[in-house]
């Protein structure tokens, strides 16, 4: 069975693991760590083989040298596909490496059939769209969130790869890294509950309700664009068509009408929960449980309910 290459960002994100479920259903799954990656989570979700690379050659100078080595991997034992994540890092090496080997390239797909059909959700999650790539092998970025990820457990062989990166790879150098100060909340796109804003918040001050919700549930914070436009909260907690797709088991809609580019952020969530004033507003066709009222009312006593409860 052909080898299918999923190649590994810094950590191993969810996203990574849904990767591994999708790949499996394509040949035998291969992946490609850059720098260091939990590789007992790999094993445990199908990886027969890990690759490694790692030095400052390859890890300093942005995603060219990466895209170098999955080539160089790609020339050497021809796979059945390739996966990366549709992140920003994920998308230019895909790019980079479809350039490289004069091969097609489809991004944001959700899944990947046994044939190499992608299957795209596009228009805010009114279209679906299968695509193939017509020439060389699936080169595939997959959004996160897309599938459950299912464990499957191997026993990987592992194999450090030497990497030959030429000068034209490292056109950028990375002079500083500054590790991100984090919160005791979850990354937005990997938490099981999402407790997200929207205008109806009304300003930037009144967002700790909405932090206060979500740290009592143990919950990530998101936000519409008209809160984040509005300078409620920081863009990087957008959720929707040209934010950040979340698929929690809870997702909380605090003051968001449900445009159709919100939903197509959240909609596949579990359980949604939503407070608005207006019984007309679109987030409750899609809405599992629903409070039409003030979310300056209703928030405080869901917080202090859940205080007692804990
Ligand atoms: C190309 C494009 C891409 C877009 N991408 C995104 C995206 O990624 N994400 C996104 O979210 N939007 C996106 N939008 C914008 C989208 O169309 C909506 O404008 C936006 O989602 C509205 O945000 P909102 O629900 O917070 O605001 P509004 O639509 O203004 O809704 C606010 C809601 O709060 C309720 N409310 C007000 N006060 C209270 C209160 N005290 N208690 C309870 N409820 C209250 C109101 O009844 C209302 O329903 C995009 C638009 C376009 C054109």
């Amino acid at each position: 069975m052909a080898e299918v290459l999923v190649v590994v960002e810094a950590g191993v994100k969810k996203v990574t693991l849904e990767m591994l479920t999708i790949a499996r259903g394509l040949g035998e799954v291969s992946a490609v760590v850059f720098g260091e990656a939990d590789q007992a989570k790999l094993a445990e979700f199908g990886a027969a083989k890990i690759y490694t690379a790692s030095g400052a050659d390859v890890l300093d100078h942005g995603a060219a040298p990466k895209a170098t080595a999955v080539a160089e991997l790609v020339k050497r034992v021809s796979p059945a596909a390739v996966l990366l994540a549709s992140t920003q890092e994920g998308k230019e090496i895909a790019g980079r490496l479809a350039v490289k080997l004069d091969n097609g390239l489809l991004t944001d797909a959700v899944d990947v059939a046994a044939d190499g059909t992608a299957t795209q959700v596009v228009f805010a999650g009114s279209t679906i769209v299968k695509s193939k790539v017509t020439k060389g092998l699936p080169i595939v970025t997959i959004r996160p969130n897309s599938t459950t990820p299912v464990a499957s457990a191997a026993t990987p062989a592992v194999e450090e790869l030497t990497v030959a990166v030429s000068d034209s790879d490292k056109l950028t150098t990375v002079v500083e890294r500054v590790a991100e100060q984090k919160g005791s909340r979850p990354e937005l796109t990997e938490a099981g509950i999402v407790v997200s804003g929207g205008r109806g918040v009304g300003n930037a001050d009144n967002f700790k309700l909405v932090e206060e919700l979500a740290d009592l549930l143990g919950g990530a914070v998101g936000a519409s664009r008209a809160a984040v436009d509005s300078g409620y909260y920081p863009h990087q907690f957008q959720v929707g068509q040209t934010g950040k797709t979340v698929s929690p088991q809870l997702y909380v809609a605090l003051g968001i009408s449900g445009a159709i580019q919100h939903r197509a952020g959240m909609q596949t969530s579990k359980t949604i929960v939503a407070v608005n004033k207006d019984a007309e507003a679109p987030i409750f066709e899609l809405a599992d449980f629903g409070v039409v009222g003030d979310l300056f009312k209703v928030v405080p006593q869901a917080a202090d309910e859940i205080r007692k409860r804990k």
